[in-house]
């Protein structure tokens, strides 16, 4: 399991756990990884964080 960097909720990444399948992320965030909040940070987000930051960065722009 990973942890969400924003919120601390345990989620699934297919990037870290060993699974065969492309995480979930890949089909829902198509961005460099420098543009994630926190790049220096190693973890991801959670999918609900990761959409909420996907809106508020929407917005902003
Ligand atoms: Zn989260």
């Amino acid at each position: 399991m990973s942890t969400c960097i924003r919120c601390n909720a345990s989620f699934r990444c297919g990037m870290v756990d060993s699974t065969e399948e492309p995480c979930w992320c890949a089909a829902l965030l198509r961005l460099p990884a420098e543009a994630l909040p926190q790049p220096e940070q190693p973890g991801c987000l959670c999918p609900d964080c990761l959409r909420a930051w996907l809106g508020e960065r929407d917005a902003s722009s």
